[in-house]
């Protein structure tokens, strides 16, 4: 099976009908490119970039940072890297940079809501990756966008960073695609409004299954709430996938789900373009692919969109793909 998988290492990502889609991996730093590489991934869907302020003693400079995010880009060599800019607070904690105490620190200060406060922190990462920009194929996403009015400030600070680069005299690459993490069930409701905004959306099911079923994985007595396949997920997907098509966009999936093999018929019929997961499971999914028949999918997907429960949903996909 192995060996199967390895001759599938510079192969397209194709079902069995040949409709083609995306197989990337998710990164902690830029030395988890090469393994990225060795399996085939097609771009680098997710960098999770708080790694870089989460190694270091003190707030990364914009020097460090751009030399990861180039070395990164480099080492893609022309493939697409979506860099997700600093993802801090939840269970994630910065020794240098006091968060305030709070009650429910998920529903709290992180990620992107401490970028837009702390606009000294955002700015230098956008420098640093607007300056890379030059060495290879660079995107750029907004951690646990909620509201329209979020990504628009987001994007407003990346277009000032930009214009202060090129009139300072520095290269920056003209064609930066500039998307959003779908993780908090609010925007999922309004993607019809965010797609108009977006150039791409990436679906956090990490995050998202927990937000939307109000139950976190690691606590023993609700876990068995957090349903991947449960039709409510389900359907929050589709709607991302639909509002971004409608504008011409893509979705892309970076969180567990989207290397889940029970999930990947469900997402390639609902009509993910790009699926993003750790780097060990590309091959796997490449070669799951090329057993689907993504018409059949698209069936699948829409009996699954009418189920009542998680379990249904799993016995469907094992119905689909057992035939
Ligand atoms: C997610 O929420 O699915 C995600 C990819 O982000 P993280 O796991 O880093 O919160
Ligand atoms: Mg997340």
């Amino acid at each position: 099976q192995k060996a199967e998988w390895k001759l599938l290492k510079d192969a397209k990502s194709l079902t069995k009908d040949g409709k083609q889609v995306k197989l990337a991996a998710n990164i902690g730093t830029p030395k988890d490119v090469e393994g990225a590489n060795d399996n085939g991934a097609e771009a680098v869907g997710l960098f999770r970039s708080e790694f870089l302020y989460m190694d270091a003693a003190e707030l990364p400079s914009e020097e460090d940072q751009f030399q990861a995010y180039k070395q990164a880009l480099e080492g893609m060599d022309g493939k697409q890297v979506v860099v997700r800019t600093m993802d801090i607070g939840g269970d994630k904690e910065l020794p240098y940079l006091p968060l305030p105490e709070e009650e429910n620190p998920f529903l709290g200060y992180r990620a992107i809501r401490i970028s837009l406060d702390r606009q000294d922190i955002f700015r230098t990462q956008l420098r640093a990756l607007l300056r890379a920009s030059e060495f290879g194929r660079l995107a750029i996403m907004f951690p646990m966008i909620a509201t329209v009015q979020e990504f628009k400030d987001a994007k407003a600070i990346f277009e000032e960073e930009k214009a202060k680069l090129v009139a300072e005299g520095v290269a920056v690459s003209d064609d930066i695609e500039v998307g959003m993490m779908m993780e908090i069930p609010a925007a999922t409701m309004i993607a019809d409004k965010l797609a108009k905004y977006v150039d791409f959306f990436s679906i956090g099911t990490n995050d998202l299954i927990g937000y939307t079923m109000a139950a976190d994985r690691g606590n023993e007595r609700v876990s068995y709430l957090y349903q991947p396949y449960n039709p409510s997920i389900l359907r929050m997907v589709k709607r991302t996938i639909d509002a971004s098509h409608a504008e011409g966009k893509w979705t892309g999936m970076c969180g567990e789900m989207a290397g889940d093999q029970t999930a990947v018929p469900l997402l390639v019929g609902l009509g993910l373009d790009e699926f993003s997961m750790s780097a060990t499971s590309v091959l796997k999914t490449r070669s799951l692919l090329k057993k689907l028949d993504s018409a059949k999918m698209e069936e699948l997907a829409n009996k699954a969109l009418d189920c009542e429960t998680s379990e249904e949903v799993v016995a469907l996909v094992n119905e689909y793909t057992e035939q």
